[in-house]
């Protein structure tokens, strides 16, 4: 027996224990110090920590390996596939680190015979799989009313459909699209708050200059009266981590965080495409996490907010079993694609828009760029060189596919986390008891 190529060991945060856990065999535990050491050394019991699989027979590892593998493709098979559509890539804010300000905007504008042809498409290429739209930007919800009759469309054929549709938008507009999507089926509309009102307005005003966030908020009341699905985002930097002790208490004094229908996350602000005009105050991954673990001691209430995941830490603490393991944790081309409305097809949200990006056009002609294609079907863990021998590759699943390329310059290459240092500190914060 010898110990599991999965396994992750270290010490836990403002803890004298350890944590160890391997996901291929669903295994986690916290381990004083004295186990710790019996288990570096291979002692005392050893049978235990072979039915965990932290001790293994290197032949049988690999045979489970290769059994959860082949499982992890046939689910996702299965998966819900989210269908992004860009409907334009203007938008009526000037955030200060917009990625798609650099953008060259196409001379096409969106249309009937484009919106046609993306449901012809998705019918045809998506008949058997379980999918849903997600209508995205720019700013999907731009007030202009020819544009806003074209986006009453989308909702209504959707709906017709039995299609459901969710949506990223700066919320600017939503007190003017209340109607149309009370009549729609909606799953969820994703909302972006920076902050509270001075933080908010500072980062994302009009363009032009003028406050957004009062018509922001009453958006988001407006979702809910409704019964909509909120997802609130706050993009963090170094500028803003500062208030969302501010903004948690805000969404706790309005009732949001009562509600089932609110749900938040945090994105972290990071270089994409474009250059960022002040890239001092960007966080890297692990940065942002320790952050968010400090200020979580500091302001508990921040936690009836947002509770962060801290690699695989949260899903552990809340489901009390380790999560399946993750060979892929890029979704491009697998369960997400990105249209737009110049009749482009792109693997995700990172790509779309991009130059060089595009796997092939549904308007005017329908066709595939099938190399390209395959290309990214086939990354995963497996085809990544480096994620081969990792201990981390089954929670970090190889990263994200277009930030690698980013990087490393090829697609097939790893883009890595901080699997073992994001553990410390969330079994730290969520173990802590
Ligand atoms: S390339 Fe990155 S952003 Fe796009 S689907 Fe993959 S992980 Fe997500
Ligand atoms: S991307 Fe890096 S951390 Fe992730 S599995 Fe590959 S080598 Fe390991």
């Amino acid at each position: 027996m010898i110990p599991s190529k999965y396994n992750i060991v270290s010490k836990i945060k403002d803890s004298e224990n350890y944590f160890i856990v391997n996901s291929l065999h669903g295994s986690a535990d916290i381990l004083e110090p004295e186990l710790f050491e019996q288990l570096q050394n291979q002692q005392g019991n050893l049978v235990e920590f072979a039915e965990k699989g932290y001790l293994v027979d290197p032949a049988e590892e690999q045979k489970l390996f290769r059994k959860k593998y082949l499982q992890f493709l046939e689910d996702r098979e299965k998966d819900e596939v989210q269908i992004f559509f860009v409907t334009n890539y203007s938008c009526n804010f000037d955030c200060s680190y917009c990625y798609q300000a650099g953008y060259e905007l196409p001379k096409q504008q969106l249309n009937r015979k484009v919106i046609d042809a993306f449901f012809t498409h998705i019918g045809q290429h998506f008949a058997a799989r379980r999918k849903y739209i997600t209508l995205f930007g720019g700013e999907p919800f731009l007030n202009a009313p020819a544009h806003k009759e074209l986006m009453q469309y989308i909702i209504e054929q959707s709906t017709l459909l039995g299609i459901e549709v969710a949506a990223v938008t700066n919320a600017y507009h939503l007190v003017d699209y209340i109607d149309i999507l009370k009549e729609g089926k909606i799953r969820e509309i994703q909302v972006t708050l920076d902050g509270t009102g001075e933080m908010h307005n500072h980062r994302r005003p009009l363009k032009g200059g003028g406050a957004t966030f009062d018509r922001i908020v009453k958006g988001i009341d407006l979702l809910l009266e409704n019964k909509i699905s909120v997802n609130l985002r706050m993009v963090v930097d170094r500028e803003n981590i500062g208030n969302l002790p501010d903004l948690a208490q805000l969404a706790i004094d309005k009732g949001w965080t009562a509600s089932p229908l609110f749900k938040t996350q945090l994105g972290r602000n990071y270089e994409l495409h474009e250059c960022q005009a002040n890239q001092q105050r960007l966080y890297t991954r692990l940065d942002l996490y320790q952050d968010l673990y400090l200020l979580l001691q500091q302001y508990p209430h921040i936690g009836e907010f947002h509770k962060p995941s801290f690699s695989v830490s949260k899903f552990l603490f809340e489901n009390g079993e380790m999560p399946e393991p993750l060979f892929d944790a890029c979704t491009g081309t697998k369960t997400e694609w990105a249209f737009d409305f110049t009749g482009n097809v792109y693997a995700c949200t990172a790509t779309v828009g991009k130059e060089g990006e595009s796997l092939g056009t549904f308007y005017p002609i329908d066709q595939r760029f099938n190399e390209a294609i395959e290309n990214w079907e086939e990354r995963d863990i497996l085809s990544i060189p480096k994620c081969r021998d990792c201990n981390l590759a089954l929670i970090c699943g190889g990263g994200c596919a277009s930030m690698a390329k980013n990087y490393n310059g090829e697609l097939n290459s790893h883009d890595c986390r901080p699997i073992t240092e994001l553990l410390e500190l969330g079994i730290g914060h969520y173990f802590k008891d």
